[in-house]
């Protein structure tokens, strides 16, 4: 009979050398071994085992040609993860940071994420170590087609279907789009993130900001509390972080923070819409930084290098990267009485940092379960396509409120414990994962 934590030392030896994968793999393992142990029908057919590998990774040379008439070459990959429940589905990433163990990470969670969903979504990512960072128009447009020279090989509507994740946004979206339609010669849906005038979903570019306030108001819900007057830091300054500010203002909550990699504004007085339209020019048009926030408002303080957890807050969120939320800053979020942490950005917080959550007062959300909006108008933006049509802003907004609803009582049946608390990280990880071991052992070996 297999023994699971043997199984988990193999995937530690195999995995050695790819720590963002094995610290996903690990938080997972952790909280579904005890379930995995109860049913062994998952056990005995190694279902866990068999869903951390890949079904395929890819890897290309993605040559093109800047702005002085050089040739620059970078890694392309797409990871395919798991296709049990639907075709591979999950964003793709540019940024120098870029390895096999990060767009690994980020696959095994995107299949976790999709399952969590309720729509037929298979899991994958990919990516690049390009930089669009600093790089003109004509540079990312030139990288985007060389990509996508290679990947549509790998790539369709019904086969694996791309979507935007950090350094890809609609522009990224529109080359990658327009490169694979000049190659193919057909207009489908194989990516998601479009633009709404050429075949994107209303609500797609807010759905992961939207989708992560709807999901703070499930957990406050069950504490009777609401968003009203309350305190909220929040990390990121891009796409999730800024519709997260946006809905946040919306709920009368007060946002104090963002941030960029360069470090955080603390605005006490509070980020209201004219502010946040400022912030949205500033990184969307001019794509400058975060503290040129502090030299236009009045009160405002610039933190060079830092993060926002020191600031004192009722709800933190935190959406910019993988493990910028340590132990130390978990430790000031719990002392500053803070309730809720929800994750907008994947894996933000450590390992350390989550059990530090679970074992106070905090109601921590993982990323698969609370930024999961953003892929599930994804699957909206697929099944519009499907059927030829599209569907009212409000119609979308209702379907993602209804998600994430959903998802929100898949983490409370899984993850309740015997005093009635729920742990959502349990929740989220069993809830994901029983539907593609369903799938898997009905689907053979
Ligand atoms: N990159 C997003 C995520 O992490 C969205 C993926 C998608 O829409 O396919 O879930």
């Amino acid at each position: 009979m297999s023994n699971i934590n043997d199984s988990l030392n193999i995937i530690k030896t195999r995995n050695a050398n790819e720590p963002e994968f094995l610290q996903a793999v690990t938080e997972v393992a952790e909280s579904i071994f005890p379930f995995v142990e109860q049913n062994p029908i998952y056990r005995d057919n190694k279902v866990f085992e068999r869903m951390v590998e890949p079904e395929r990774a890819i890897l290309f040379r993605v040559p093109w040609v800047n702005d002085k008439g050089e040739v620059e070459v970078n890694r392309g990959y797409r990871v395919q993860m798991n296709s049990a429940i639907g075709p591979y589905k999950g964003g793709l990433r540019f940024h120098p940071s870029v390895t096999l163990s990060v767009l690994k990470f980020l696959a095994f969670e995107q299949v976790f994420k999709n399952s969590l969903t309720g729509l037929p979504m298979g899991g994958g990512k990919g990516g690049s170590d390009f930089d669009p960072k600093g790089k003109s128009d004509n540079e990312v447009m030139r990288f985007c087609q060389s990509f996508m020279t290679e990947l549509y090989r790998h790539v369709g509507a019904d086969i694996d279907i791309p979507a935007g994740d950090i350094g890809v946004g609609k522009r990224e979206i529109g080359y990658l789009f327009g490169q694979y339609k000049r190659i193919k010669g057909e207009f489908t849906g194989v990516l998601t993130g479009k633009g709404a005038e050429w075949g994107g979903s209303h609500i797609r570019p807010e759905a992961t900001g939207y989708g992560l306030i709807y999901f703070v108001e499930e957990i406050l819900k069950t504490q009777n509390l609401n968003m009203k007057d309350k305190i909220v830091t929040v990390s990121g300054s891009g796409n999730v972080a800024q519709f997260a500010v946006e809905k946040c203002i919306e709920k009368g909550a007060k946002v104090v923070t963002m941030s960029d990699s360069e470090g955080f504004i603390h605005d006490p007085q509070g980020i209201d819409s004219e502010k946040l339209a400022f912030i949205r020019d500033l990184k969307e048009v001019k794509r400058g930084r975060i503290k040129e926030y502090a030299k236009r408002f009045p009160g405002v303080t610039f933190y060079a290098n830092e993060r926002p957890w020191k600031i004192k807050c009722d709800i933190a969120l935190p959406n910019a990267t993988q493990n910028e939320l340590n132990l130390e800053d978990a430790s000031k979020l719990i002392t500053n009485g803070c309730i809720c942490v929800a994750e907008g950005a994947n894996m933000p917080c450590t390992p350390e940092a989550v059990n530090a959550f679970n074992s106070s007062n905090i109601f921590y959300a993982p990323g698969k379960a609370s930024n999961a909006g953003g892929v599930a108008v994804s699957g909206l933006e697929m099944s519009q396509n499907s059927q030829r049509y599209s569907w009212t802003r409000e119609e979308v907004d209702q379907k993602l409120k209804k998600v994430m609803k959903d998802i929100h009582d898949i983490c409370v049946k899984f993850g309740k414990d015997e005093n009635g608390r729920v742990n959502y990280e349990r929740g989220a990880n069993i809830g994901g994962f029983v539907k593609i071991a369903d799938a898997m052992l009905a689907q053979g070996v």
